[in-house]
């Protein structure tokens, strides 16, 4: 973390200013300690034996090189020879910069720590640093939890919650007619979601704190910042699954609706200081499968595993990765290796993999490690998913996919093939990501079913848990998104509606009493029979960008950048939200909702809506759930985790 002074100096450096005295301008991990000098509040803290990397930098003074790095920990030198890195840093700083890393720290001892750094430059000059970071302790002797199950809602808000709900079950006199899923679950707790540099966090950090117990940068997962270049070989901090893995063999299972490089998929085993580096992204994901315990990956993103020239394939070598020697090593991962051409599904099934293409081969698949890639790209969303087996909807056809399955389906087929592969348990991490994809698109009725599907598949988490005991079941979000807000219904049915134009839209809005109950009639595949119900329920965003409205379900998404073919027919017709979109002007996109003529401006400048600070809600159920409670922090998530996992709980209540 970059000080008032070490900006000072860097600037006066970067003007070729002599510097009277070196600089250590970074120290991981994060303190405030080393930051502001003082010791609260605590940035960095990690379980018993977690490991992390210890990284400085260091800018010398007269451009004199360093050569000797040592670092401390309460005053106890670090075993091993810290590496020293003097290219591919960043631009900016002073001549004969110096990244001095040791990988793989960690130490068993609960409580605070202070770490110190002291480099040696080749004129004599020596210069230090002083930081801090915290062990929790954990309690042991309680009942241990077995499995934990993550369900994550990208983007899911509150208001997503009551939005699902009251589509789905509706309200009668005031109450809800039957519960969510997600409802019934006995503890709750509010979440703090700030990253380590923005009030405002996307999901890379908001994913990886619930599962590393750190904070980190924006678009970053599994690592802390660095001065380097390279979007791989930032100091990396142990992921749950990892720690778990090395420590008593848990398995792991990643499921998304969005394509697997995206960021909550890989914030949950993968190391990268760029979200979007997708080829390294996945190939990390089998290269160091070894160390994660990864037995499941279902998803989208069937682009990064297709060798690149593959029509469809989406891999490069500039988004691949090649570790650096020490990081391989301190790590005990392989290096990897810039490999476009490589055909990852081939070398999934030669590591004993079955690969499921669709819905039927992930149903027909056996009860071994499982890779499933259900689309080039992210997924259909619930809405054209249905539709498309109702055959009322052509999307996933558009697509190229109509046989994708959904997400209690891909839940269920997880959890079979990891109850039936972890004999010393297993976790899953489950992603509804179209929530905030949709939330981000202002479609209501799209991010609404999601949350739908969603909760189906908290439900099959949660009867796995209620018929295997020692399961815990969390639901969360990383994040919300979009300031969504139900504002009210429509005054109007449904045919009136589609009369309406401009200011007459705003019109009938109903506001209060006016909004009454919205009624849905929900199908045997339970999901509405329509959206576009008589007196509908209308939804507002508090991070808005410009977009047309009228009220009304739109048959085709938004279109989305991530396929290969979104230029090509049949995509290329779908609509855009607004006029900053350049592919209205450079494919002539038709906008969404613009016959309607009722145009609401955003505060903001955009494409999309955007991510919020808001705390967001998380709900816990089965052995366990009573560590969660009150309003905690997105990093408290993971020392509960692992308290329940490895120390295990006292019971609160008898079912506990
Ligand atoms: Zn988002």
């Amino acid at each position: 973390m970059l000080t008032a002074l070490a900006l000072a100096v860097t600037a006066a450096l970067s003007a070729g200013d002599a510097l009277a005295a070196g600089q250590v301008t970074r120290l991981t991990p994060p303190s405030e300690l080393f930051r502001s000098g003082q010791a609260q509040p605590v940035i960095a803290s990690f379980a018993p034996g977690q490991r992390f990397d210890l990284q400085a930098t260091i800018q010398p003074s007269d451009g004199s090189p360093v050569t000797a790095v040592k670092f401390t920990v309460d005053g106890v030198p670090v075993r091993g020879q810290p590496t020293l890195t003097t290219t591919g840093l960043v631009s900016g700083l002073a001549p004969a910069s110096a990244v001095a890393s040791r990988r793989a720290y960690s130490t068993l001892r609960p409580g605070m720590h202070t770490l110190k750094v002291v480099a040696t430059q080749a004129n004599g000059d020596t210069v230090s640093a002083t930081g801090n970071f915290r062990v929790e302790p954990i309690l042991p002797g309680g009942r241990k939890v077995k499995n934990v199950i993550i369900m994550v809602g990208d983007g899911m808000g509150a208001t997503h919650r009551t939005a699902a709900r009251v589509m789905l079950s509706g309200y009668t006199q005031g109450k809800a007619r039957s519960p969510l899923a997600m409802d019934t679950f006995p503890n709750t707790a509010l979440v703090k979601t700030a990253s380590l540099n923005s009030i405002v966090t996307d999901s890379s950090p908001g994913m990886a704190s619930y599962v590393n117990g750190n904070k980190q940068a924006n678009n970053q997962e599994g690592v802390f910042p660095d001065d380097t270049t390279d979007a791989f070989d930032n100091p990396r901090v142990e992921y749950l699954s990892e720690y778990l893995h090395r420590t008593q063999g848990t398995q792991l299972g990643i499921l998304t609706t969005a394509d697997v490089f995206d960021a909550t998929p890989a914030a949950n085993a993968v190391h990268t200081s760029n979200r979007g580096a997708g080829t390294g992204i996945v190939d990390q994901y089998l290269d160091q499968a070894d160390q994660s315990g990864l037995i499941v990956l279902m998803g989208g993103g069937r682009k990064w595993f297709l060798p690149a020239g593959t029509p469809g394939s989406a891999r490069s070598a500039s988004s691949d990765y090649v570790l650096p020697a020490d990081l391989a090593a301190g790590w005990g991962v392989p290096a990897g290796a810039k490999d476009p051409d490589r055909d990852l599904i081939a070398d999934f099934t030669a590591a004993g993999w079955a690969y499921a293409a669709n819905k039927t081969e992930m149903d027909g698949a056996g009860g071994g490690k499982l890779l499933g890639l259900f689309s080039y790209s992210n997924m259909n969303v619930a809405l054209d998913k249905i539709g498309g087996r109702r055959g009322t909807s052509t999307v996933v056809q558009d697509v190229g996919f109509p046989d994708q399955p959904m997400l209690d389906e891909m839940t269920a087929k997880a959890l079979k093939v990891l109850d039936a592969n972890s004999p010393h348990g297993f976790i899953l991490m489950a992603e509804a990501a179209s929530i905030d994809k949709q939330a981000h698109n202002m479609d209501a009725e799209r991010w609404i079913l999601d949350t739908i599907e969603l909760d189906r598949a908290v439900k099959v988490a949660q009867d796995f848990a209620n018929t295997h005991p020692g399961t815990l079941v969390i639901v969360t979000a990383d994040h919300e998104c979009a300031g969504a807000a139900i504002i009210g219904a429509s005054t109007v049915t449904d045919a009136v509606l589609q009369s309406k134009t401009g200011p007459e839209l705003q019109q009938v809005v109903g506001q209060y009493e006016a909004a009454g109950f919205p009624r849905y009639t929900i199908e045997a595949d339970g999901y509405p029979a329509t959206t576009d119900v008589d007196h509908k329920m209308l939804i507002g965003y508090g991070a808005n960008a410009d977009r047309y409205e009228d009220w009304r379900s739109n048959a085709r998404p938004v279109h989305d950048t991530q396929q290969p073919f979104d230029g090509q027919a049949p995509l290329s017709g779908y609509p855009a939200i607004n006029a900053i979109d350049g592919q209205v002007a450079s494919l002539g996109r038709p906008l969404r909702d613009q016959a309607g003529g009722y145009l609401i401006t955003g505060q903001l400048r955009g494409i999309t809506a955007v991510h919020t600070a808001t705390d967001v809600p998380l709900s816990a159920d089965g052995r366990g759930a009573s560590l969660f409670g009150g309003v905690i922090d997105n990093t408290d998530v993971f020392f509960r985790l692992v308290q329940a996992v490895t120390g295990g709980v006292r019971p609160m209540r008898d079912d506990d």
